[in-house]
């Protein structure tokens, strides 16, 4: 320590890091137009947590579904310890629950930022399914976010 300036801490991607903060690769956008069909299907507080590299897989999901029922609702859609979780008015259905379990099968091999193949990466507290370039990301990141809770 030099008369208490800190030297300046980077995310990834270059940007100032700060205490507190949600790292950007882990950012997402929980009402992301894209996933419109699925928010619309949402009562109260519309949000889907998951990234991107998800989406066609959570459309494709809400689409089988809405064939076993149009009118079906959705109570949440999160990642919880780097897989999908999906929970619905169909999840106890037969059909809909088989949709919603390949769904997840899916989810667990595709990276969730890009879609491309993944896996799941246990190595960081924050648990999440990766491609490599994302992992990498994802690593830095994470040590970034330890050294702003521990300086
Ligand atoms: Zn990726």
């Amino acid at each position: 320590m030099n008369g208490g300036t800190r030297e300046s801490v980077l995310w990834y991607d270059g940007t100032q890091a700060s205490a507190g903060e949600v790292a950007p690769s882990s950012r997402l956008d929980p009402h992301r137009p894209s996933l419109a069909p699925i928010l619309a299907r949402m009562t109260g507080d519309a949000a889907v947590w998951v990234d991107a590299g998800w989406d066609h897989i959570l459309l494709e999901a809400d689409r089988r579904l809405a064939a076993i029922d149009p009118d079906y609702e959705v109570h949440q859609v999160k990642e919880k310890y780097g897989g999908l979780r999906y929970y619905c008015s169909l999840d106890r259905h037969p059909e809909g629950y088989r949709v919603i379990a390949e769904a997840e099968l899916e989810a667990a091999r595709s990276c969730e930022r890009c879609g491309e193949p993944g896996e799941i990466d246990r190595q960081t507290p924050y648990i999440r399914t990766l491609c490599p370039a994302h992992r990498e990301e994802h690593h830095f990141d994470q040590q970034v976010c330890q050294r702003l809770r521990t300086r």
